[in-house]
């Protein structure tokens, strides 16, 4: 799929208070198997290489729960988000005029609810909507569907072979979609609950390609507790892995750990930027997948790792663990030095890690100790580390 030749955007709707999901915020804000859904949706989509724009709309005042929503997620492609309407179809107006200043050719419109869209069901949206315009992903029905009255009684059995339920991301060519919506909302049209219904009224033509029985919506309770158990089934091979380093104090006028320059009267010495908090955490999610350890990947007789920047082989180490399809449920670094003091950069450091490892903050602690001036850490000679990651993969 080509992004040079055509500017694919998706509006994320993230806007709705989700009250029947039950819990204290919104649905698109509740957490499965420890991952916000809209964290979920939005890490899915930044990491597709065809879309030139992911467009969030959120609530007006979810400001502060979509700041620790997107915490290290890679922002390339993620705009600020928009605020949204009273209806979704507001919502995804006030998405589209966000984009309109530079229009992309394909907008796909998804709901923040759906969190297991998949990749290549984005990509078959794109498809479509590049042939016919706009296209919608549909599922068979396999329950048979029939009218009722208001009475509750049966009305008539609709034939199910020409029934198909909707999902999103809907996908159609941007400016013929922007405009349905102009003038939806000029003619006090409101009412419209997905985006084909307004294209339908624009008097466009939708076609429906497959969609996927794994691409959810979110709606109630029971949702949450179904996803979280498929969640936890689906990455049931828990690993923990450990991870030390050590480098000695020499001449300079900071220290790196953690990726942070922390001020002292001394540096450490070693081959890259000897960071010894990040090197082993490497040394600790390396170990969870039994895939060798930092000297393996990045030997110290290579010269192009001289003095290089550990985030580097952090980040190595992180999609390691993508690339075997797992996650990292938890990372635990402990600092052992007499100086310099650790804690007041403790919770920076947490921050830091979690970034660049894209996980949230809960996931990741630092701690410090001395070692009541015992040793070579107590003799202020150097400082140690000591890591531990537990991972969670797929069973192979
Ligand atoms: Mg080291």
């Amino acid at each position: 799929m080509d992004r040079i030749l055509d500017r694919i955007a998706v509006v994320v709707v993230a806007a709705g208070s989700g009250l029947r999901a039950g819990g204290d915020r919104p649905k698109q804000f509740r957490r499965i198997g420890g991952e916000s859904v809209l964290r979920r949706t939005l890490m899915t989509l930044v990491d597709l290489p065809f879309l030139s724009a992911v467009q969030p709309v959120i609530r007006a005042g979810d400001d502060a729960l979509y700041a620790e929503t997107i915490i290290g997620i890679n922002t390339n492609v993620l705009h600020a988000p928009t605020p949204g309407g009273k209806t979704r179809q507001a919502s995804v107006r006030a998405g589209l005029e966000a984009l309109a200043t530079r229009p992309p050719d394909i907008v796909l419109i998804h709901d923040a609810a759906r969190p297991f869209v998949s990749r290549a069901l984005v990509e078959r949206a794109v498809t479509a909507a590049k042939k016919t315009g706009a296209a919608i992903p549909g599922l068979a029905v396999t329950d048979t569907i029939k009218t009722i009255d208001s009475r509750g009684l049966v009305g008539k059995t609709l034939d199910r072979a020409s029934l198909r339920a909707i999902q999103t991301p809907q996908a159609f060519a941007f400016t013929p979609l922007l405009e349905a919506h102009r003038r939806a909302a000029r003619e006090g049209r409101d009412d419209f609950t997905d985006d084909a219904a307004i294209a339908e009224w624009a008097g466009l033509q939708v076609a429906v390609f497959d969609g996927e029985p794994g691409n959810i919506k979110i709606t109630h309770p029971e949702d949450f507790m179904r996803a979280e158990s498929e969640q936890a089934a689906l990455l049931s091979d828990v690993r923990t892995g450990t991870g030390i380093d050590v480098h000695a104090f020499g001449p300079g006028d900071h220290v790196i750990i953690g990726g942070l320059s922390i001020p002292h009267n001394q540096a450490l010495t070693g081959h890259s930027d000897a960071d010894v908090g990040l090197h082993a955490l490497v040394d600790a999610i390396l170990g969870a997948l039994a895939d060798g350890d930092i000297g393996s990947h990045f030997p110290p007789s290579d010269p192009q790792w001289k003095g290089a920047a550990s985030d580097r082989f952090f980040t190595f180490a992180v999609e390691r663990v993508k690339a075997r399809g797992g996650m990292i449920a938890h990372l635990d670094l402990t600092i052992v030095c007499e100086a310099p003091k650790i804690g007041p950069h403790r919770d920076a450091l947490r921050a830091n890690i979690a970034r660049l490892a894209g996980l949230d903050l809960s996931r990741v602690a630092v701690k410090a100790t001395t070692s009541e001036q015992l040793g070579f850490t107590g003799r202020r000679e150097g400082i140690a580390a000591y890591a531990t990651a537990t991972v969670r993969l797929p069973w192979s």
